[in-house]
C-alpha cells in the first residue's frame, strides 16, 4: 500500500509535464516570444509555485469552514493513530495516581511478561482537574481504623523505598521530595478522650505516635498558642508530604515500561448483559460489562474496548461511571435503587507567605477547628485550608476559589493558633474535587455486587493518595489472586454499601 507521503510524491511528479505545459502555452502566447517560454518552462520554481497555490486554496477554503462554525479551534478530522485495542484483559477507567498505582501492581504480578494487556484509559492527559495533582500530598499514620493505619505504614515504606518500585532502566530515579515531618493533631476537651482511643489503636497496629499535654506542646513547638488545647498527638515517624505529581508520573512510567497501554481519551458508555439474580433477599438485575466505548479526543470517532475486568478508578466522577450501566437508577427501595456514593466536593487550599511564621520544623498541624497547615518549601511559605461545613458545601461546577472561606473561616483559626499568622500575606490559591464518599467518607475497594466484572478504588475523601500504593497491590491481589494477600481490605468492600452500613473512620479531615 502507498503512503500518504509516497503517494503525494508520484502526484507531484504526474503533474510536473502538465503545469509546464500550461505555462509554456500561456507565455507564448502573452509574450509571443518561444525561446524564453521554453526556459521558463522548465523552471522548477514555477512548478512549486502550482502546489503552494494549491496549499494556500486548501488553507483559504479550511479557514472559510472553520469561520462558518460557532468554535474558532476547529480542525478536520483525522484518523487517529492512538486508539486503544480491540481487545483488552483489563481496562481501567482513570489514568489518576490510583488508576496508574493498580496498573503498575497488576503487571509486576502478572505469571509471564505480557501475559495480560492492562489499558488505562484517561481523558484529560495534563490532569487539570484530577484529585492527585490538586492535592496537599500529605501521609499520615494517625487515623482510627486499623485498615487506614495499616496502608499508610505499608505506603510509607513504599515511599521511602520508591526506586526499588518504580525505577526505569535508563531513567532519572523518581524524585518525591517525600519530606519527613510528624503530623500534629490538636483536640479540645470535648474529644480528647476520642484521641485517646486513637492513639492505642495506632501504637497497636505499629504507628510511632507520641501524645503530648498542652504544657509539653509548648515545650516542644513555643510557636503555638495552647488556648483550648486539651491534647494533641503528634508523629514520630512515616508521616509528611510529598509531590503528587512525581507519584503519579512515577507509576504511569514504571507501568508503560512494564507494558500496560496508555490511551487518551473518555469513556462514555458500555455495552454489557443483565441477568437476573438473587442476592440481599432480592430479584436484582446484575450486569456484565462486554466492552467499554471509548471517545478520542476532537473527534466523534470511538473505539469500543472489548474486556474481561474493568476498573472504576475514576476518582470524584466514578459514579458517572456506575451510572453508565444504570446503577442506582432502579427502584429507590432495592438495592438497584442505591446510587454509587461518590460525589466531586470542592476543596481550597492557600499559599501564604509570613516571615516570621514557625521555621524548619513545623509539622503538618490540625486544629480541632477543622483548619490545617504546613510549611511548604522555604522562605516562610505554607500551604493551608479546611473542609466546610456540611450545609455549606460549595458549588462543585467548577474549581473556583473562594477568598471569602479564608478571611472568614481560615485566617481567624490560623491567627488564633499561631499569632505571627496575623501578618500573613496569601500569594495564591487552588481548589480541587475530594472523591468524597458519602456514606462514610471511606475507601470503596472491590467488585461491586450489580456489575460482577467492575472493580472498585475510589471514595478515597481526601486521603487516597498517600493510600494509592497499597491499594493498587490490594486491588490487584484481589483481581489476579482472588483475594486480598498482604492486607485484608475487605471493610472497605461494597457489601456495605448495599447494606448501607457505614465503616467509620474518626480521623477525616
Ligand atoms: C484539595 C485536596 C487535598 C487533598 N489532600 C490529600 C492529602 O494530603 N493526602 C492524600 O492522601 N490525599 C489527599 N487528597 C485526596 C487525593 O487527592 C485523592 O483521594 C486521590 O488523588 C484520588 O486519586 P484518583 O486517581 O482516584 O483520582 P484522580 O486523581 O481524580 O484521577 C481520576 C482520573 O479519572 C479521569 N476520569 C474520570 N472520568 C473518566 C472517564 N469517563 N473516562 C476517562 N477518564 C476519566 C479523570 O480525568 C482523572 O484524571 C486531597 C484532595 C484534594 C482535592
Amino acid at each position: 500500500m502507498l503512503t500518504w507521503r509516497r503517494l503525494h510524491v508520484k502526484v507531484r511528479a504526474a503533474h510536473a509535464p502538465l503545469t509546464s505545459r500550461l505555462v509554456t502555452r500561456q507565455h507564448a502566447w502573452t509574450h509571443g516570444h518561444l525561446t524564453s517560454c521554453l526556459k521558463l518552462s522548465t523552471s522548477t520554481a514555477l512548478r512549486k509555485d502550482f502546489f503552494k497555490d494549491v496549499e494556500t486554496t486548501f488553507v483559504e477554503m479550511k479557514k472559510k469552514a472553520a469561520d462558518a462554525l460557532p468554535s474558532s479551534n476547529w480542525s478536520p478530522f483525522y484518523i487517529n493513530p492512538n486508539l486503544p485495542p480491540e481487545r483488552a484483559d483489563i481496562v481501567i477507567v482513570g489514568g489518576g495516581v490510583m488508576g496508574w498505582s493498580i496498573a503498575y501492581w497488576l503487571k509486576k504480578m502478572e505469571n509471564s511478561r505480557n501475559g495480560m494487556r492492562v489499558v488505562v484509559v484517561e481523558k484529560d492527559p495534563v490532569y487539570t482537574q484530577a484529585s492527585t495533582v490538586l492535592s496537599a500530598g500529605g501521609i499520615r499514620q494517625q487515623f482510627s481504623l486499623p485498615e487506614n493505619i495499616l496502608l499508610s505504614l505499608a505506603s510509607a515504606d513504599f515511599l521511602r523505598n520508591v526506586n526499588e518500585h518504580l525505577n526505569v532502566y535508563n531513567e532519572d530515579p523518581v524524585d518525591l521530595q517525600f519530606n519527613q515531618s510528624g503530623y500534629l493533631f490538636l483536640a479540645n476537651e470535648k474529644v480528647a478522650h476520642i484521641m485517646e482511643e486513637n492513639y492505642h489503636i495506632q501504637s497497636q497496629f505499629g504507628a510511632q505516635v507520641s501524645l503530648l499535654s498542652p504544657t509539653q506542646l509548648q515545650e516542644r513547638f513555643p510557636w503555638i498558642n495552647t488556648d483550648g488545647v486539651a491534647l494533641a498527638s503528634y508523629g514520630l515517624e512515616n508521616e509528611g508530604w510529598f509531590d503528587p505529581w512525581s507519584l503519579l508520573n512515577g507509576f504511569k512510567r514504571k507501568a508503560i515500561s512494564l507494558g500496560v497501554i496508555p490511551c487518551t481519551g473518555k469513556v462514555t458508555d458500555f455495552d454489557y448483559t443483565v441477568t437476573l439474580a438473587h442476592m440481599y433477599d432480592q430479584d436484582v438485575m446484575v450486569r456484565r460489562v462486554k466492552s467499554v466505548k471509548v471517545q478520542m479526543p476532537n473527534s466523534p470517532e470511538y473505539q469500543p474496548v472489548e474486556c474481561a475486568i474493568v476498573i472504576n478508578a475514576a476518582g470524584a466522577f466514578s459514579a458517572k461511571v456506575t451510572e453508565m450501566l444504570r446503577v442506582g437508577s432502579g427502584d429507590k427501595y432495592s438495592i438497584d435503587g442505591i446510587p454509587f456514593p461518590v460525589e466531586p466536593r470542592k476543596r481550597y487550599i492557600y499559599v501564604f507567605n509570613c516571615p516570621d511564621g514557625p521555621g524548619l520544623d513545623t509539622p503538618f498541624l490540625i486544629d480541632y477547628s477543622g483548619v490545617y497547615f504546613r510549611r511548604e518549601g522555604l522562605g516562610g511559605n505554607y500551604i493551608g485550608g479546611a473542609s466546610p461545613d456540611e450545609e455549606n458545601e460549595p458549588d462543585a461546577g467548577n474549581l473556583d476559589v473562594d477568598h471569602d472561606f479564608f478571611v472568614e473561616k481560615v485566617w481567624p483559626e490560623l491567627a488564633h493558633r499561631v499569632p505571627s499568622f496575623e501578618k500573613l500575606k496569601v500569594t495564591s490559591s487552588w481548589a480541587g474535587f475530594y472523591d468524597y464518599n458519602t456514606l462514610d467518607q471511606n475507601a470503596i475497594i472491590g467488585v461491586h455486587p450489580l456489575i460482577n466484572n467492575m472493580y472498585c478504588a475510589t471514595g478515597f475523601s481526601g486521603h487516597g493518595l498517600q493510600h494509592s500504593p497499597g491499594v493498587g497491590r490490594a486491588l490487584a491481589e484481589l483481581i489476579l489472586k482472588g483475594g486480598f494477600e498482604t492486607l485484608d481490605l475487605s471493610v472497605f468492600g461494597l457489601d456495605r454499601i448495599m447494606k448501607q452500613e457505614p465503616v467509620l473512620e474518626r480521623n477525616i479531615l
